[in-house]
């Protein structure tokens, strides 16, 4: 019974929770249960929040007890990367410099998510400030892929992904700067979806790159995306930056239709080995996922969609120009962390004065990767080095923008594979930031320009997941959420589950 709940996703257990099928509290315990046995070996979360969740559960219970209304999300545990502010529960962020701190308000998604009944289980382990590939940069250790306990779940959000395939909670969210949602998802098997920049507000994500980041769903089906998208999407005054495009319903988008669909794939940049132009990147993509991903493109042809082929000449400088423009605007943003107004503060020596206190505290409170991230981003934004490379990237982030623009000129979406690889081993990278960064590749070319991208999971490669990854147009989620649902009714891949703990 509890092995067969935790395998169902949040529309059916919401759809079971609202007829009485099963309690709330039957589906908070049986998940609790999960996480915490789960977590011994993944080490996925930084936080359970076990009476909390069973708290909200029984109110949901009383709830519909008293037959009231409840929202679409009545029931179904969520677990949030740990750099979403929940009021009165420990947000770090995976960083030290963040120790002992509680926010004192809710972020936008979480105060959406709980309107609409879901249950927050807890919070998710994730690299420190959502900087990294492999969830190695973190304060709490990393996680472990619950598919090889020796392999990176990746990251940022490495924990809510490892605990969705786990089996721990059917969603959770992260956020996606670079990749943080869809590598991740594509790493642990499960749908990973990053909104177009400006469908969700941002208020109360701790920031690490404001024009690139947003919050996104983790997930086993592309329909429990739709839902969770349904919920969190949407203009708020809190932040400016969101957009008053219409929320679509997007679980209505799925009608399993894929006939007339144009699907590009830029050819010439996925298979580019060696790189084509000065300063490009080669992608390194592995036989196993390059299978894969053309198995994908063959079962969504057979449907009725057609695959052409399109260029994206600037996509190759897509990773120099992400760590131009994500670290500097990462270096602003950490700013803020000087021991004074949150979180860690160095106790320090006698010899102490204001900035040997700043420098101390942001010495021991930062890791290693977000202290190389400062100082890049300051050096790239300092007087002599500005114009050329801060602005040259943003320029070339323009050019970037129009190759989409261009390209769906032509197509409804474009599809690469989310990651050249399937997970690589814990500490396979860690002493190359250069590789680390590399394993970027297909998934910040959609930040860059904006656009919402998903991931989903299209097969193995040597007993690994593989993702496929789908970018659209700007606003135009329900494409890549209609595509990735008739590709799950085509296929069983987003149903297989890694070896679970005993429950
Ligand atoms: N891996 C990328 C980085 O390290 C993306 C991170 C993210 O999306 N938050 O910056």
């Amino acid at each position: 019974m509890a092995a067969d709940l935790l395998d169902r996703s949040a529309l059916t257990l919401r759809d079971d929770v609202a007829v009485g099928r099963v309690s709330a509290v039957e589906v908070c315990q049986a998940c609790l249960a999960r996480a915490q046995a789960a977590n011994v070996a993944l080490n996925g979360f930084n936080l359970i929040a076990a009476e909390r969740a069973l708290a909200r559960a029984e109110q949901i219970d009383r709830q519909r007890a008293a037959g009231e209304p409840l929202g679409p999300l009545a029931g179904v545990p969520i677990a949030l990367k740990d750099n979403l502010s929940v009021r009165g529960m420990r947000t770090t962020a995976s960083s030290r410099i963040l120790e002992g701190y509680v926010p004192p308000y809710d972020a936008t998604v979480v105060r959406r998510l709980e309107d609409a009944g879901a249950v927050i289980l807890g919070k998710t382990n994730c690299d420190e400030f959502a900087m990294g590939s492999s969830n190695e940069n973190s304060a709490f250790g990393p996680v472990r892929n619950p598919w090889a306990l020796d392999r990176t779940p990746g990251g940022s959000s490495g924990g809510s992904a490892a605990a969705v395939a786990a089996r721990c909670v059917p969603i959770a969210l992260g956020s996606d700067t670079g990749g943080s949602v869809r590598q991740p998802g594509a790493f642990c098997g499960v749908v990973g979806l990053k909104p177009t920049y400006g469908r969700v507000s941002r208020y109360g994500l701790l920031a690490f790159a404001s024009s690139l980041d947003q919050i996104g769903p983790l997930t086993r089906t592309a329909a429990d995306a739709a839902l969770v998208l349904s919920v969190i999407a949407g203009a708020d005054p809190a932040d400016a930056t969101t957009s008053r495009e219409p929320v679509p319903d997007f679980g209505a988008a799925l009608t399993g239709e894929v006939t007339g669909l144009r699907i590009g794939v830029p050819r010439a940049f996925v298979g580019a080995d060696p790189p084509s132009g000065a300063g490009a990147v080669t992608t390194g993509l592995d036989e196993g996922v390059r299978r894969a991903f053309e198995q994908a493109l063959g079962d969504l042809e057979r449907a009725g969609a057609s695959v052409v082929e399109i260029a994206l000449p600037h996509a190759q400088y897509a990773i120099p120009v992400y760590y131009l423009v994500a670290t500097a605007e990462a270096s602003s943003n950490l700013a803020r962390y000087d021991g004074v107004k949150y979180g860690y503060r160095s106790t320090g020596t006698k010899d102490q004065n204001l900035q040997t206190m700043y420098s101390r505290t942001r010495d021991e409170g930062f890791g290693a990767e977000v202290k190389r991230r400062i100082m890049l981003g300051t050096y790239v934004l300092s007087a002599g080095y500005y114009d050329a490379f801060y602005l040259k990237a943003q320029q070339v982030r323009t050019l970037l923008r129009r190759d989409y623009d261009r390209a769906f000129e032509h197509v409804d979406v474009v599809a690469m594979p989310t990651s050249p690889t399937p997970a690589f081993r814990l500490g396979e990278k860690t002493d190359d930031p250069l590789q680390m960064y590399l394993a970027d590749v297909f998934t910040v070319s959609a930040p860059l320009a904006g656009l919402p991208a998903i991931s989903v999971p299209c097969g193995f490669s040597d007993g690994l997941p593989v993702g496929l990854q789908l970018t659209g147009r700007l606003f135009d989620e329900s494409t890549l959420l209609r595509t990735a649902d008739a590709y799950e009714r085509l296929t069983n891949w987003h149903t297989q589950a890694p070896p679970l703990p005993p429950h």
